[in-house]
């Protein structure tokens, strides 16, 4: 079957090159094959890892087949490695994981103990990736052609790095990528030109990073026929961004005098050649953006966009209302699904609407393996005697599983924390609907806070609470995203012993910032270095609320013996419930602390 007999939107185009058509045979090669590529992964994978401590200890005495690693081989989670990575962190460079010397850390979004995840990987590893990059453009290519006429407005940023203690970078997989020669080197391609130069994306200062992004794309804007981020949230960022800064890019693009904040001396160097003065575009600009008008404002300054390329599946699909005012409803087709473990697959079909969204993981890029998931009746995953897990081909349509992966850099049987939904195959390739990823509360941007990091910093803040003695009866969360960036608000029903000596404001703005406090460091990196999330707030409720929140819930059939309030609530008849009974608001009055440097 080809790519285009797949699909429910016919594509209207064929391959735009050579290299297009050589991609395009290779997902065919690939989703033929899906469950041979899988035995080849896994036989490498093995063989090449065979000596190293981890796969020694399960004794499997050579053996690279999957019933011999399927018996010996623990399922494991990050905490399980932990020894071994910090042994790797602290500078053991023996073949611990992996045979091939560990190159780099990435820095996951997911967290333990409050740190990013800290995941090694090899240098081949990159080459993987870029792989799977290299398929996206000639998949998309059949459904909006041309796209070799033009530029992509792309907002993309480079975030912070650490070394470990025995010296190896650690830093965020993107970040790694864009830092690498095979990003800043690449060869020409028609269907890769970005008007972000590459010193702004490098730029480690996020304003200077985003003004000069900005600045190109306007500068640009009737070259621009896609524009898009990593994230939604990402891209809602860099809109509002516009909306606040509109009038000094409008002077540095009248003038053609670069903005003085702009100090980064790469930066200005490139953008002498890009920036001359032009009063009409910039009286463009002032007119499209002054006011409060924001709708359509993506096809009103770059009118030649044909989709928008965000992820909005996942945590994400919050923000597609958003999006679609902005960009009067254009397609928004996430192209790919990856993890800083692993890059996972792409979508085939990338025009369908966002809740149709299907990834088909690329069989070669690890070896993948599911749980089936059933929230109710969860399968005990004993290290002794794990269960027998289901390969990639043998998936069933309808099913949720949960994704556990083994990669050549050495990690085995892990258990990413992603929950998909097989929806169809295409060839013998499983397509996936992302699902959610386990034990998330709370996300805006990249954090990701679980029900038990909410509740220390409910403790923690709630401490500031004992002098007035009062306590935290109930409360629940949400992830507000109606402000820019968004915000976890809290609601707090407090009991308050002496109304005389109740909890001043001040002291209610400061449990804000010590639940931000609380926090992990994803959290904070957003609130402080990558200005993604905005202020915590906590709503103080009546007293009474979460009886009425129960009443709710019983009257529409939970059992009044079971019932547990909802630590996040999204659900709109609640919401409106919830702030009908608010007393008073209360924001973080600064900023937490956060560093690059890992704690503990
Ligand atoms: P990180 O470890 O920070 O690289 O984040 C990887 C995680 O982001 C994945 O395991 C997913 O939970 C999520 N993710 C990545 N791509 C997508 C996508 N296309 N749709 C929804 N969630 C995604």
């Amino acid at each position: 079957m080809a790519v285009e007999s797949a699909v429910s939107t016919p594509p209207v185009a064929s391959p735009g090159c050579e290299k297009h058509a050589k991609a395009l045979e290779f997902i065919e090669e690939m989703t033929n094959n899906c469950d041979a590529v899988q035995e080849r992964v896994l036989s490498e994978i093995l063989s090449t890892n065979a000596q190293t401590e981890y796969l020694q200890r399960f004794q499997l005495n050579g053996a690279i087949d999957r019933d011999t690693f399927k018996a010996k081989v623990p399922i494991v989670t990050y905490e399980d490695l932990q020894p071994e990575i910090q042994r790797i962190a602290n500078g053991d460079r023996s073949p611990i994981l992996s045979s091939h010397p560990i190159s780099e850390f990435l820095t996951s979004s997911g967290t333990s103990a409050g740190e990013r995840k800290l995941m090694p990987t090899i240098a081949e590893e990159m080459d993987r990736r870029q792989l799977l990059y290299s398929l996206l453009m000639p998949v998309m290519n059949l459904y909006v052609p041309g796209l070799d006429k033009g530029k992509g407005l792309y907002f993309l940023f480079t975030k912070a790095e650490t070394k470990t203690p025995g010296g190896l970078v650690a830093r965020p997989v993107l970040t790694s990528y864009y830092r690498s020669e095979q990003f800043k080197k690449r060869p020409y391609d028609p269907y890769l030109v970005y008007t972000s130069p590459n010193e702004a994306i490098l730029c480690a200062d996020s304003f200077q990073s985003m003004y000069t992004q900005m600045l190109c794309g306007l500068i640009m804007r009737e070259e621009v026929l896609r524009v898009g981020a990593v994230f939604a949230s990402g891209l809602l960022r860099a809109i509002r961004f516009l909306q606040l800064n509109w009038k000094e890019l409008a002077d540095d693009i009248s003038s053609g005098i670069l903005n003085p904040r702009i100090t980064d001396p790469s930066i200005k160097e490139c953008m002498s050649k890009i920036l001359k003065p032009n009063p009409e575009l910039a009286r463009f600009i002032t007119k499209e953006c002054e006011g409060e008008n924001l709708a359509s404002i993506i096809t009103r300054i770059w009118p030649n966009t044909k989709y928008v390329d965000v992820i909005v599946t996942g945590a994400m699909a919050q923000y597609i209302p958003t999006i679609d005012y902005y960009s009067g409803g254009l397609p928004l087709p996430c192209t790919m699904y990856a993890s800083s473990e692993c890059y996972f697959g792409l979508n085939l079909k990338p025009m369908t609407k966002p809740s149709e969204t299907c990834y088909t993981i690329m069989p070669n890029m690890g070896y993948f393996e599911f749980i089936p998931h059933d929230p109710v009746n969860p399968i005990p995953l004993s290290r002794d005697s794990p269960p027998r897990l289901v390969d990639l081909a043998d998936l069933e349509v309808g099913k949720e599983y949960e994704l556990v992966i083994s990669t050549y850099s050495g990690l085995c049987r892990y258990r990413v924390g992603d929950i998909l939904l097989v929806t169809g195959f295409y060839n013998s390739a499983p397509q996936f609907k992302f699902i959610r990823r386990k034990n998330v509360l709370l996300s805006i941007d990249a954090d990701k806070t679980d029900e038990a990091e909410l509740q220390k910093a409910i403790e923690n803040a709630s401490e500031l609470l004992n002098e007035f003695n009062t306590r935290v009866v109930e409360y629940t969360s949400h992830g507000d995203t109606n402000t820019i960036p968004g915000h976890y608000v809290i609601y707090w029903e407090l009991h308050v012993k002496d109304p005389e000596n109740a909890p001043t404001h001040e002291v209610l703005n400061k449990c804000c910032l010590v639940m931000e406090e609380s926090m992990n460091t994803v959290y904070r990196q957003g609130r402080v270095a990558d200005n993604s999330i905005g202020p915590l707030e906590i709503r103080v409720v009546k007293n009474g609320t979460f009886e009425e929140l129960m009443d709710y819930a019983i009257s529409r059939g939970a059992s009044i013996n079971q019932y547990k309030p909802p630590r996040c609530v999204n659900f709109a008849p609640i919401l409106e419930l919830l702030k009908a009974r608010v007393v008073s608001a209360h924001f973080s009055p600064s900023a937490p602390h956060w560093t690059p440097e890992r704690r503990g």
